[in-house]
């Protein structure tokens, strides 16, 4: 059977006017069965993390924040419809119940389980209220809960997907639906997803992008669209740059190194369970629906390869040397490795030297001042902030002097296609 998969993230669905856009699109592409996948309203997904944080920390704010919650979703469902279905109102209730039972019992020797269960309301709130609208406009749709769908292990707050237990769900769950005539569309959540029945986890922040590859790669689908409030894939951040230039097809491999390099357009995960069925991906505009955006697939003959450049900033430069000014060897660097990997803390760049190894993460990164107690246990350690690290795809000497210009160079990195640079 040949599905689809669309995905719409928190700014395509953060007031009533973006849900009836949401039904406006599906409108527009009527073809096949669809399966939906919603992430949480807006910004809710911060606001669910601040309810874990009080829950665990500072229980006597937590009901003014649920309350926020709450007001947000009640505000949008009284301006989709002009009187609430009761079924509707009384699931939205079962959540706000649920959200404040988990609030209230906060596990915690176990931040990252309560983490996730909290915070996976936000999607289940959203889809609950876009399928009802969806349904009350006459676009027949289905509510699945992804957790039935997207089995993973243990790892909550990141965890990995059990492609043989989730293949055969969705094949099991999803495709009955469509043989029925009528549903059209199935309404699911993205970024959350469950370890077994009971355990709630979650994928990692912006990961319903990796949901709906994840869903489409279970399902075969023919195509995924993502619509963002951007017209497609740039070669730069638009909200940044006004010369920000539409990429119309790139490989899945340019994909990978623009999203690896920090390009926020789409989760970094997404791109390899897409590449292994040969799906091919739209990034679309959710407000220029008809327009044609990003589609990145497989063949791309003549690939646009004009300079793309991201810049991360808010970097720290951790310079790693041994106490004893001995060479650094592949002993300490296993070591090295070993503890970012177990505070979980990102390497965007790293460079070595004899009795240097260098590391650049991002400032705000949640364990790294732990991580960097437990590097000051062995190592002799320093670091430089406040950094931004420029990466260019496809560079030429143009494209490196505007963007580097006066600013000092603290670090350069080469290869045939990608040039680097940490500037102060
Ligand atoms: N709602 C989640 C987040 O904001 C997942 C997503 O939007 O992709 O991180
Ligand atoms: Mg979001």
């Amino acid at each position: 059977m040949s599905v689809q998969v669309f995905k719409f993230g928190g700014a395509s669905v953060k007031s009533a006017e973006a849900v009836k856009n949401v039904a406006v699109i599906l409108r527009q592409f009527p073809e096949k069965p669809t399966v939906i996948v919603v992430s949480a309203m807006g910004k809710m997904t911060n606001a669910f993390e601040q309810i874990w944080l009080a829950s665990l920390d500072n229980p006597t704010t937590i009901n003014e924040k649920i309350e926020e919650v709450k007001n947000y979703h009640q505000q949008i469902v009284s301006d989709l419809f002009d009187e609430i279905p009761n079924s509707l109102q009384r699931t939205l209730n079962e959540w706000y119940t649920d959200l404040e039972q988990k609030a209230r019992s906060p596990k915690p020797a176990q931040r990252d389980y309560t983490y996730d269960s909290i915070v996976s309301i936000g999607e289940l709130l959203s889809t609950t209220i876009i399928s009802a609208y969806l349904n009350s406009e006459g676009i027949l749709s289905e509510w699945k809960d992804a957790r039935a769908l997207i089995k993973t292990d243990y790892t909550y707050r990141s965890a990995h997907v059990d492609w043989k237990k989730t293949t055969n769900q969705c094949q099991e769950q999803i495709l009955p639906v469509f043989e029925s005539e009528e549903t059209k569309c199935i309404v699911t959540q993205g970024f959350i997803a469950a370890a077994d029945t009971w355990h709630t986890t979650t994928l990692g922040r912006e990961g319903s992008d990796y949901s709906a590859a994840i869903l489409a790669y279970a399902l075969d689908a023919d195509q995924v669209m993502i619509w963002k409030d951007v017209p497609g894939v740039l070669n730069a951040d638009p909200r940044k740059y006004d010369n920000a230039k539409l990429l119309p097809s790139i490989s899945y491999k340019e994909a990978i190194e623009l999203a690896y390099y920090g390009a926020s357009v789409i989760h970094p995960k997404t791109i390899q369970p897409l590449q292994n069925k040969s799906i091919p991906l739209w990034v679309k505009s959710f407000v220029y629906p008809k327009e044609s955006g990003t589609c990145i697939r497989t063949d791309v003959p003549q690939e646009q390869l004009i300079p793309s450049f991201i810049i991360k900033e808010g970097q720290r430069l951790i310079s790693i040397a041994t106490r004893d000014f001995s060479f650094i060897v592949e002993e300490h660097l296993s070591h090295i490795f070993q503890v970012f990997s177990s505070h979980g803390i990102t390497m965007n760049l790293m460079q070595n030297s004899a009795i240097n190894f260098s590391v650049v993460v991002n400032e705000d990164a949640r364990e790294l001042p732990l991580l960097m107690e437990e590097l000051q246990q062995t190592y002799a350690v320093r670091y430089n902030e406040q950094l931004d690290l420029v990466t260019i795809r496809h560079y030429n000497e143009e494209i490196v002097q505007e963007l580097t210009g006066k600013k000092k160079r603290v670090l350069e990195q080469r290869t045939r296609n990608t040039i680097r640079f940490l500037l102060k």
